[in-house]
C-alpha cells in the first residue's frame, strides 16, 4: 500500500503568502499529523480531512509555529462530540498541557492524551513504527521516522544541520528536512542549504520546508544547493505538495 505525504504548511512563525505554519499529514488507512501550527485547520479542511477520522498528533517540539492549532483540533473534535486527541511529543508535552488547562479548563473535556516520547524511542501508531531522534534545537526536539509498509519518511523538525538527523534519513524514500534560510545566513537552531547537502548520504528523495520570509525567492537554488553537495533529488517544499511513497 502507498502512503500519501502532504505539506499542510511549510512557513514559521512569521506570516508569509502562501505558507501556513508547521505540519504535514501522512496518510495510509489513517492519517497521521506531524507537527500542527496556525492555519493546519484551514489546511486540513483543504487537504479533504475531516477532524473525525485525524485522531492522533505526532509533536516534533513545543514551539508556536509547530503547536499552535492543537488546542484548536482538540477543540473541533470535542464540538463534534468525538473521542479525545492522542498526543505524542518530547518530553515536557505533558507538563506544557498541564500548564494550558488551568488557562483554559474546559480543556480537560476534550481528552487529549499525552504520550511523552525520548529520542531512540520505538513506538506504533495508527499502523505506523516510528523511531525517535534528538534534533539540535534550544528546546527538547525530535527528528522523527516513520515507517509503513516498505515506505520510509524521516521529518527533521526544527534543528541545526545535525549527524544524527542525516543517519536517521540514510536510506529514506523521503526525507523532509527544514532549511529555513538561504546562503549566506549564519545561523543557529535552523538549517541553511550547504551543511546540510554535505550531511546527508543516500536518501532517495529530499524536500525541504520551513522556510523564514528571508528565504522567499531562494527556494529553488536552496534545493539545487543542497541536491548538488548530498547528490540526492531535492525539491523546495510548498503548501499543500503531495508525494507518494
Ligand atoms: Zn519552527
Amino acid at each position: 500500500m502507498s502512503t500519501k505525504v502532504t505539506l499542510l504548511g511549510t512557513g514559521v512563525g512569521i506570516p508569509q503568502p502562501g505558507r501556513s505554519q508547521a505540519a504535514i499529514l501522512v496518510e495510509t488507512e489513517r492519517p497521521l499529523l506531524l507537527d500542527c501550527g496556525a492555519g493546519t485547520l484551514l489546511r486540513l479542511d483543504e487537504a479533504g480531512i475531516d477532524v473525525e477520522n485525524l485522531d492522533t498528533v505526532l509533536l516534533t517540539h513545543l514551539h508556536l509555529d509547530h503547536v499552535s492549532d492543537l488546542l484548536a483540533l482538540a477543540n473541533a473534535r470535542y464540538l463534534r462530540r468525538l473521542p479525545g486527541l492522542e498526543v505524542y511529543g518530547p518530553v515536557g508535552t505533558a507538563t506544557w498541557l498541564e500548564t494550558l488547562h488551568s488557562a483554559f479548563p474546559y480543556l480537560e473535556k476534550m481528552q487529549v492524551t499525552v504520550h511523552e516520547v525520548r529520542p531512540m524511542d520505538d513506538f506504533s501508531v495508527q499502523g505506523f513504527d516510528i523511531f525517535a531522534e534528538e534534533a539540535k534545537l534550544s528546546v527538547t526536539a525530535l527528528a522523527y521516522r516513520i515507517e509503513a509498509e516498505e515506505n520510509v519518511l524521516v521529518y527533521s523538525g526544527d534543528t541545526e544541520p545535525s549527524p544524527r538527523v542525516a543517519a536517521l534519513a540514510e536510506g529514506a524514500d523521503l526525507l523532509i528536512h527544514e532549511c529555513s534560510f538561504p546562503e549566506p545566513f549564519d545561523v543557529t537552531n535552523h538549517t541553511t542549504p550547504k551543511k546540510l547537502g554535505r550531511l546527508l548520504k543516500n536518501v532517495n528523495r529530499v524536500v525541504l520546508t520551513h522556510f523564514y520570509p528571508q528565504a522567499l525567492g531562494c527556494e529553488e537554488d536552496m534545493a539545487l544547493e543542497v541536491s548538488e553537495l548530498s547528490g540526492a533529488p531535492v525539491l523546495a517544499g510548498w503548501d499543500m505538495m503531495t508525494m507518494i511513497l
